[in-house]
């Protein structure tokens, strides 16, 4: 979930874990619990979707590169295949190598539009332990 900060600039400010479901190689969200957070995070934010509102998915790819599977690539295109009302959604994939270093990837899907990547700013705040 994110907040739009304009210019084509969202902060990622809340986000859903799922420990359940999936596998070490194979993401699948649990919706029902995607969508009671969905909801606190509505309620959290006064209902101002214009502001505040669902960015998209993030999972980690624990052994191998951090670029997005083709799975990955079909599932979040199917999610913004315009029958859902998701206009546009990230994907964020997220590794810890060595047990220090963060890595990421980030896209942006659209409907009808090749995946592309975004950069992924930390805040200095985020990299405090
Ligand atoms: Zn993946």
């Amino acid at each position: 979930m994110g907040e739009d900060l304009g210019d084509q600039r969202f902060r990622i400010v809340d986000f859903s874990v799922d420990a359940v479901s999936g596998t070490r190689s194979n993401f699948v969200r649990n919706a029902a619990q995607h969508d009671q957070a969905l909801a606190a995070f509505f309620d959290r934010t006064g209902a101002d979707y214009e502001r505040f509102n669902y960015l998209g998915e993030w999972h980690t790819h624990p052994s191998f590169s951090v670029h997005p599977s083709l799975q990955d690539v079909h599932a979040m295109q199917d999610l913004v295949d315009g029958s859902g009302g998701v206009r546009f959604a990230f994907l964020l994939i997220a590794r810890l190598r060595w047990h220090w270093w963060f890595e990421a990837s980030t896209h942006l899907f659209v409907q009808g539009h090749v995946p592309t990547p975004v950069d992924l700013i930390l805040e200095p705040d985020m990299l405090e332990p």
